[in-house]
């Protein structure tokens, strides 16, 4: 019986066809299996493309159409995002962060989370993982002196062992591999401080739903709950909360709600435990992006 490289379980895994059409549908999708553990309900791409391939199609077909949407230089700034803020909100309420302390953000898009962070949380040092070198030039342009890498290594580098106290990332790590999502957690424990959060949400779907979507390109991972905490546990991490909100919630102010309610919760049920090092927040929502 294989093993699930999300859950580490022993389990079936089911196949189904990779759906490369759509707006951000090309080539090198094509034959791509997307498998689901019989243990965990994730699904993951088996033969994704190579990190060659993925860096030439980011860079030329799927960021030039994403800069279109969001990057464009007279949207109004700071863009303001009910998904940024709530959940550095969810990660202030786990972690500590002092003045000065480092938010990293993965996959910082058109800078909605830089941008919450540098009015939420007191005087940020602000630091992202990008690619795209038009976004890199706004970013610099807005945030002054932020530091800009496009590997985790460069980030750790720089910022050394429990360098890091706010880790955040929104609907970016469905786009790695498996392989190079679990090298990118592992070194991210190592830099997350002792007192530190991990704060991410990324999209999710069954298998049943997975056949019906209308595409599912570029994401290579589609994580269940149990899966995406059973990986941040087997990479290090300690799992504060998990709010699902696929099916519960629709895009809004109800999502947001919603997860300040999970997260009251979740922090009650916290305090009765003082005992907790490090810790990890996690948000897993889906679907209709907004
Ligand atoms: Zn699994």
């Amino acid at each position: 019986m294989p093993t699930c490289p999300i859950c580490d379980k022993d389990a079936d895994f089911s196949i189904a066809p990779f759906r490369n059409i759509g707006q951000h549908a090309h080539p090198i999708f094509d034959g791509i299996d997307i498998a689901t553990c019989s243990s965990c309900r994730s699904s993951w791409a088996t033969n994704p493309p190579s990190q060659s391939e993925l860096g030439r199609y980011y860079s030329s077909h799927y960021a030039p159409a994403r800069m279109a949407l969001d990057a464009v230089p007279d949207r109004p700034w700071p863009p303001r995002d009910p998904r940024a803020t709530s959940l550095i909100t969810l990660g202030r309420l786990f972690g500590r962060f002092a003045p000065a302390s480092v938010f990293l953000d993965i996959g910082p898009g058109n800078g909605t989370a830089l941008a919450a962070a540098s009015y939420m949380l007191p005087r940020p040092r602000l630091a992202c993982i990008e690619y795209n070198e038009r976004t890199i030039a706004l970013f610099r342009e807005k945030f002054g002196d932020i530091f800009v890498s496009q590997s985790a290594q460069n980030v750790f580098d720089a910022f050394g062992p429990e360098g890091i106290h706010f880790i955040y990332s929104a609907h970016c790590f469905e786009h790695f591999t498996i392989d190079e999502l679990r090298q990118m957690l592992t070194c991210l424990r190592t830099m997350l401080a002792h007192n530190g959060v991990l704060a991410l949400e990324v999209p999710q779907a069954s298998i049943d739903k997975l056949r019906k979507l209308p595409a599912t390109v570029p994401h290579l991972i589609f994580f269940s709950s149990r899966g995406l905490k059973a990986l941040l546990k087997s990479c290090g991490f300690k799992v504060e909360l998990c709010v699902e909100t696929l099916g519960r919630s629709k895009a809004g102010n109800a999502y947001v709600q919603e997860q300040l309610r999970e997260t009251i919760q979740g922090s009650r049920r916290r305090s009765r435990d003082t005992s907790a090092p490090s810790t990890s927040v996690t948000g897993s929502a889906a679907g209709r992006g907004w």
